[in-house]
Formats: C-alpha cells, sequence, structure tokens
C-alpha cells in the first residue's frame, strides 16, 4: 500500500487562522513541514479516510489527485473530519457522469448526523436516500464496529474509538496484500475492548498512526497526548501487533501543546515513534 498523509493537524490546522501563540508564529516562521491541514489519509489511489475540510487543497499542493477514489471511510462527523461539501461535486453537473461509484463507509450514528447537516445546511435533500446514492454516484454503508468489512482488495474493520461516544466515532484498521495499518485518531486511550479485539482478530500492523493532538507536557482527555502515543507504541510492540520493523506515526497534531515539526519530530525520534507531515508517503 502506498500511504498519503493529506493533512496532519488537529481541528485548528496548525497554525490556526488567528493564533499568535509560540508554537503557531514558530511554523510560521518555518514552513514546510509545519504547516498542518486537518486530518485525512489517502490509501494507494482509491481509498480515503475522512473527507476532512482540506483534502480539496491538499490535493493540489501534494500533487495526489482524487479523481480514481472509490471508498471512503469515515472516523466521525467532527467539521475537522467531515466536510459533505465535497459530495456535491458528484453531481450531474459535474464531470463525474459516468465516474466509478463512491462507497462511503461509517457508523449509524455518523451517517445520521451527515444526514441532517446535509439535508439542513447544503442540499435540501436526505443523504440517505435512494435519490441521493444516485444523484452523486454514490453508495452509502454502515460500518459497524468490530465486524470486518471487505471491498476491493481490502479488508477493513472498525474499532470503537475512545472519543464522542454519541457519534459512534470509529478507528480503522486496512489490510491488503498481506501487509496491514491502523489509523487511530481521533481517540483517547484505546479501550480494553480495542485492544482485545486487535489481539483476537491477530492483528499484525506494518504501520500505526495514532492521534497526537496534545504535547510532551499534556495529558490525554478524549485525544491522546505525547506521553500516551509513547505507551501505546511501547505495548503494540511488546505485544506483537506492530511488527518488529512496523512503523509508528503521529498524527491530528495540535498547535496548543505541540512545537514546529523539527523540534516535535525530534523529541518522537527520542520516544520511539515518527511525526508525519503534509504530503508524507510511506511504502507499506
Ligand atoms: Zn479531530
Ligand atoms: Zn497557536
Ligand atoms: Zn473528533
Amino acid at each position: 500500500m502506498i500511504v498519503t498523509f493529506l493533512g496532519t493537524a488537529a481541528a485548528d490546522a496548525f497554525p490556526a487562522a488567528f493564533c499568535r501563540c509560540r508554537n503557531c508564529q514558530q511554523a510560521r516562521t518555518l514552513g514546510g513541514f509545519s504547516l498542518r491541514k486537518r486530518s485525512s489519509l489517502l490509501v494507494n489511489d482509491d481509498l480515503i479516510i475522512d473527507l476532512g475540510p482540506d483534502i480539496v487543497a491538499a490535493s493540489q499542493i501534494h500533487g495526489c489527485s482524487l479523481t480514481n477514489v472509490r471508498y471512503c471511510l469515515q472516523t466521525h462527523p467532527h467539521a475537522d473530519h467531515l466536510d459533505l461539501s465535497h459530495l456535491l461535486a458528484r453531481g450531474p453537473d459535474y464531470g463525474t457522469v459516468g465516474a466509478r461509484l463512491l462507497s462511503f463507509y461509517a457508523s449509524t450514528q455518523t451517517l445520521q448526523r451527515a444526514s441532517e447537516t446535509f439535508r439542513t445546511d447544503l442540499a435540501g435533500y436526505d443523504l440517505l436516500s435512494a435519490y441521493a446514492e444516485t444523484r452523486l454516484n454514490l453508495k452509502i454503508h454502515q460500518a459497524k464496529p468490530l465486524e470486518p468489512l471487505a471491498f476491493g482488495n481490502y479488508r477493513v474493520i472498525g474499532f470503537p474509538a475512545n472519543h464522542a461516544p454519541e457519534m459512534g466515532a470509529l478507528l480503522y484498521s486496512v489490510e491488503s496484500g498481506g501487509h496491514a495499518i491502523f489509523y487511530g485518531t481521533d481517540t483517547a486511550s484505546l479501550s480494553g475492548q480495542t485492544w482485545q479485539t486487535l489481539h483476537q482478530q491477530q492483528m499484525q500492523f506494518d504501520l500505526v498512526i495514532l492521534d497526537h493532538t496534545y504535547g510532551p507536557h499534556q495529558s490525554e482527555s478524549d485525544h491522546l497526548s505525547a506521553t500516551q502515543i509513547i505507551e501505546h507504541v511501547q505495548r503494540m510492540r511488546r505485544e506483537g501487533l506492530l511488527k518488529p520493523d512496523g512503523r509508528a506515526y503521529a498524527t491530528h497534531i495540535s498547535h496548543e501543546g505541540n512545537p514546529a515539526h523539527p523540534e516535535l519530530a525530534a523529541f518522537a525520534q527520542q520516544n520511539g515513534y515518527q511525526v508525519a507531515y503534509d504530503g508524507l508517503v510511506l511504502d507499506i
């Protein structure tokens, strides 16, 4: 699998629009890897995790077309992960007529939220209707937690996130061609049930990507912090969930407690993981 990080920031983006904190000022000065768009991940050229608000900008800046995307795994409906207006560009007025069907997977609760937002704020019709599926060349699927899904060359499992429980937030494992990745944002520390299921499913990841909303001197809330990432990565390696040569990357990085990229990357390197940046491409 080829994995492209379309964005690696938490909800505010980094630097945040009007913020003059030390971290945002440092990121503006340094530019480059320190400039982060809202989190989203492209797998090969046909699977996207989260239709985030910055995916079009990411596609333009990093030169990765989204026109071949056939599958979307949606973690949850928070605005930094889901901008439903992208779906309007699949309507009959756009150059998508005759294009491949987009299969959109999300939890029941996420679909309900998306349906409300889509009808009231965007389109005036129901996203979950046959009309929407035909008009937008779209197929909506419910992703049930812990139930494997198979489509194309992929096998996927959604794991309950420790985040926005009323929205049915999911983390995803994606397997293809004998390799596996885990996309673990947004979440606080993984639940006992998720750890147990990772073992029951005999997951052995080549790449683990985790929520790094909070930095080295902060504690977790409904997101992970650096300290929890270090513990999670160590445990995954110890318990064989992360292969001996497997890689661990941080994403969903907030300006609140994380320094600009070079300083954060150096901290991570010393602590057994790495920090993703926008446009990073990994061959798994
Ligand atoms: Zn988020
Ligand atoms: Zn800031
Ligand atoms: Zn969230």
